[in-house]
């Protein structure tokens, strides 16, 4: 039982010792400033199943604002505050972050609206949040250092691997919470507790989803493509009829599904040719595989990924057909694959590999080597010492010699050297 257990040293067992460093000063700075401040949500939460989690949240009776400004000043930092909420993040120099809240209440004007906030107590505050496991808190000031405070049995729910919303009305106020249980039940390998599970699909079935912004939809939905196991969330969410209401435009099919539980397996042969991939991108463009066009743009205009997501997203699209038909001709020329596949991101690349069959991907890994092996070694400069006169001709050169060089045409810098001639004699006498 966690009860009475003091977690100061649990804190101090499980964190990095500048992160417990650092929460000490923070109950040291909060007694100077006669504020009581809690560590809340996420933290508290992976420090009693032991499982290290740096990322501060704080909730601070008081002002939240001045208190945040005093740490940004202590602690070195930028804060970023929104006066309106009682909020502020703190981006310290060491890499940490910080949250700080106000200990407010909150009503709902109307579902999925933004939330109107009073001052309040810390109880209150934790009442507002999404489920008791993320509604503890401990304490932070001298007199309550290392006390864990758990109005709503999170600790019990916690111990038997139970998702619960505070209130029944939880979902109906924010419809995201239901797609923020699932991420936690897989995360945690959890179950969904009994009522929470049927307030869920009450609210799914009337629609409570369809008032979210897509924005707040997209950033539930980032959170998940950051998840260990995302698949397993993917599934839940298509199960509980959610996928296609968040995701209308990217149909989950068995498909996908296998592409994506092979992800890695696939991608092994590939990564040491290709460099770095942003796995995230790599999921949505396998989510893109079945819509055409229209639809990956009518998902962009919604959702509003990054300015790189958008772009590769929608340039895959729109490349998919001429490409599948280039690597499925018969002894295409690297270079006509290079016209292709030059400008294409890494995440592209490896999307192509994964979604073809055994001869196309065969194709894809020879190209990739002969990419990095068939590199022209006359460059500019040479040209320039070649007495060829500097202008628009150099990028023909230089293009034609990339095109020689990965068809084989040439393969020592003198044949390179004579293939320049040659075309500039032919130049001239056009
Ligand atoms: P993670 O480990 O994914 O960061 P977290 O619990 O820290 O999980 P955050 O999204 O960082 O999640 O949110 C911090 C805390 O804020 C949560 O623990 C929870 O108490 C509260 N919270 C976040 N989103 C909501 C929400 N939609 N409704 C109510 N409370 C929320």
């Amino acid at each position: 039982s966690f009860t009475g257990e003091n977690f100061a040293s649990r804190m101090k067992a499980l964190l990095p010792a500048h992160v417990f460093k650092m929460i000490e000063d923070i109950g040291a700075i909060a007694d100077s400033e006669k504020v009581a401040v809690y560590l809340v949500g996420g933290m508290v939460r992976d420090l009693l199943l032991g499982l290290p989690n740096v990322d501060l949240d704080l909730v601070v009776e008081g002002n939240g604002i001045a208190f945040g400004t005093k740490l940004a000043k202590e602690l070195t930092g930028r804060i970023y505050c929104h006066e309106k909420f009682g909020t502020a993040n703190l981006f310290l120099n060491n890499g940490l972050k910080i949250d700080i809240a106000t200990a407010r209440t909150e009503y709902y004007e109307f579902p999925a609206a933004l939330p109107t906030v009073e001052n309040g107590s810390l109880k209150q505050d934790l009442y507002r949040r999404d489920f008791t496991i993320n509604a503890m808190a401990i304490g932070l000031n001298h007199h309550n250092w290392g006390q864990l405070i758990d109005f709503f049995c999170g600790c019990s729910d916690l111990r038997r691997k139970l998702i619960r919303i505070l209130y029944n009305l939880s979902f109906v106020e924010d419809p995201t919470r239901i797609i923020r249980s699932i991420r936690f039940e897989k995360r945690y390998d959890f179950t969904i507790e009994e009522d929470t599970l049927r307030f869920a699909q009450k609210a799914i079935e009337q629609n409570f989803l369809e008032r979210v912004s897509a924005n707040r939809l997209k950033e539930e939905f980032v959170l998940i493509l950051k998840e260990k196991n995302m698949i397993a969330i993917f599934k839940r969410l298509k199960e509980m009829d959610i996928w296609s209401r968040i995701l209308p435009e990217l149909e989950l099919t068995p498909g996908i599904l296998h592409f994506l539980e092979h992800v890695t397996e696939d991608s092994s042969q590939l990564t040491s040719l290709l460099g770095p991939v942003d796995p995230g991108l790599l999921t949505l463009l396998l989510l893109c595989h079945q819509a055409d066009e229209k639809r990956v743009a009518a998902n962009i205009e919604r959702f509003q990924w990054s300015k790189k997501y958008n772009l590769v997203l929608m340039k895959t699209a729109h490349e998919k057909k001429k490409i599948h038909a280039m690597l499925q001709g018969k002894d295409v020329p690297i270079s006509k694959i290079d016209l292709l596949f030059r400008d294409l991101s890494n995440e592209t690349i490896l999307y192509f590999y994964i979604v073809s069959p055994d001869p196309e991907q065969k194709k894809i890994i020879n190209y990739l080597r002969l990419r990095k092996e068939r590199i022209p070694v006359v460059s500019g400069k040479d040209l320039k010492m070649l007495g060829i006169k500097p202008g628009p001709v150099y990028r023909e050169i230089l293009e034609m010699l990339r095109t020689a060089r990965l068809d084989g045409i040439v393969q020592s810098r003198a044949e390179e050297i004579s293939l320049i001639k040659n075309y500039l004699t032919k130049e001239e006498m056009l």
